[in-house]
């Protein structure tokens, strides 16, 4: 069986930097911060593992569905370190190897094999899908499992070999999922790599590099094209969003606060699809701000490891100040904290869920992303008022409308401004689906056949029908 080697080689000394417990503030493991020297030498081993890897789609499918076995296996390993490292609930770890088990699966056998188009001359012509080259895989620290295979599940069905970054603040998980997957592929198909910037810069504008997929802020994505256009590989980027809820007239309150709640709270706030805003009719809004209130106050929050934990720290100190700064301003700009507010009272990053009413529509917290458990919610006099707040600010990754009447809701959605549109729910993905934001959320596709395409290349041959 293929071992996965090392970056760096034998004996030489490697620099650590410490990843540290969101759920006490504090250092408990450390993981290697690698040189430009190290990441030349990882991707002209990815590079030369592709001539391999590139040739036999079925041995790749077989390689791929092994690898899901092999992640499952490991999920007593995974799911508690990706909960140390990040912050998350256990259970959501649980659910976060599951998830890239599935894609494993699903992405497996998916690539489209030759297929013949007509223009009606008499010519054949035939489209061979190939892949690219090395992949270089960028990821956040929100969903470091999930997003990590999001990406090296296609590239690595399509024939590439992937050399993956996760955050510097959650290495573990993913080098050991690597770790597990590697153990099923030939050496050098699947790499991580881990270190502070410039690392992910220098990835990105590397020249052995043909795809750039990256998911990330806004900026960072910016950065992340500059650099790829160096070399002209091509950039795959899902960015952040500042997704709005809007709620109808008809709207039963009760019935959707627990999903309109956890569309905002789940992963303590931390996902780039959750609910960021919420924009009710002005009749009902005092009876949306107290139900998200109401579910504020009661949520479970805790350490991830502790059993009954709805909600855990924010993962990150730069990020907890964020969170912080972003509702100290929208109060001091006259915004009151119906739940929460402020941090809580004990070791880690943790924070209150907050829900704010009285906002100002100008407020950070409504026009930028706050990425934590904080929620705004805005009245609206009339739906177009909504549509056009829901629409107004740069982001355009999610939205969702909800009400009782299914099609006047989904009327609603299809004037949304964004990549994917909910009704009654909000931040549900299929698998098979394309994923891709707008306006500032994105280039590119992620997800599904369309995912797939993303880590292809066309080649065509025309031949005539007769000699
Ligand atoms: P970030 O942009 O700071 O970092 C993302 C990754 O890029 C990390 O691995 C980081 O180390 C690396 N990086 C930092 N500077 C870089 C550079 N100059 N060149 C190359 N790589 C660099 O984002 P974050 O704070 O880790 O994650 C939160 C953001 O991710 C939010 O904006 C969120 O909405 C977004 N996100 C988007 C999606 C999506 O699918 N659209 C999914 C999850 C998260």
């Amino acid at each position: 069986m293929p071992t996965s080697r090392p970056a760096h080689a034998p004996g030489t000394r490697v620099d650590r930097f410490a990843v540290v417990d969101p759920a006490t503030g504090e250092p408990f493991a450390e993981a290697p911060d690698q040189s430009p020297g190290e990441l030349d030498a990882v991707v002209g081993r990815a590079r030369e593992a592709w001539r391999g890897w590139r040739t036999d789609p079925a041995a790749r499918t077989t390689a791929l569905l092994a690898a899901a076995d092999a992640v499952e296996a490991a999920g007593a390993d995974l799911a508690p370190l990706l909960t140390r490292e990040q912050g998350k609930p256990l259970a959501e770890s649980y659910g976060e190897v599951d998830r890239t088990a599935a894609r494993l699966r699903h992405f497996a056998d998916l690539v489209p094999g030759p297929q013949r188009i007509s223009d009606g001359r008499p010519v054949r012509s035939e489209i061979r899908w190939r892949p690219l080259g090395p992949v270089a895989a960028i990821v956040p620290w929100n969903f470091p499992l999930q997003l990590a295979s999001a990406k090296f599940a296609p590239a690595l069905a399509a024939g590439n070999t992937v050399v993956l970054k996760p955050s510097p603040h959650t290495p573990l998980a993913t080098r050991l999922l690597a770790s597990v997957v590697s153990s099923v592929l030939p050496d050098d198909v699947l790499t991580v790599v881990t270190g502070h910037e410039p690392l992910g810069a220098r990835l990105a504008a590397h020249p052995g590099i043909r795809h750039v997929t990256f998911t990330g802020s806004v900026p960072t994505g910016r950065a992340v094209a500059r650099g790829a256009a160096a070399t002209l590989s091509r950039v795959t980027l899902e960015l952040g969003g500042n997704d709005a809820a809007i709620l109808l007239d008809d709207v039963d309150v009760e019935r959707i606060a627990d999903r309109l709640f956890w569309a905002a709270f789940r992963n303590c706030g931390q996902v780039c699809m959750a609910v960021k805003r919420v924009y009710a009719p002005a009749r009902l809004c005092s009876d949306v701000v107290e139900a998200l209130a109401q579910r504020a106050k009661s949520a479970v929050v805790g350490a991830g490891l502790d059993p009954g934990t709805q909600l855990g720290p924010v993962n990150n100190a730069p990020q907890l100040a964020r969170v912080e700064s972003c509702t100290a301003r929208a109060l001091a700009d006259g915004a009151r904290a119906v739940a929460g507010g402020h941090r809580l009272d004990r070791p880690g990053y943790f924070y209150a869920p907050t829900i704010l009413a009285d906002v100002p529509p100008g407020s950070p917290v409504v026009t930028q992303e706050q990425f934590g458990p904080v929620l705004p919610v805005l009245p609206y006099d009339n739906v177009g008022e909504a549509v056009e707040a829901a629409n107004s600010t740069g982001f355009g990754l999610g939205g969702s409308v909800w009400g009782t009447d299914l099609d006047r809701a989904e009327a609603v959605a299809d004037r949304l401004e964004c990549g994917t549109a909910w009704i009654n729910h909000h931040a549900e993905l299929s698998l098979a689906q394309p994923f891709a934001g707008v306006k500032d959320s994105g280039v590119g596709v992620a997800g599904g056949l369309w995912g797939l395409y993303g880590n292809l290349a066309p080649f065509v041959v025309h031949r005539p029908l007769e000699p």
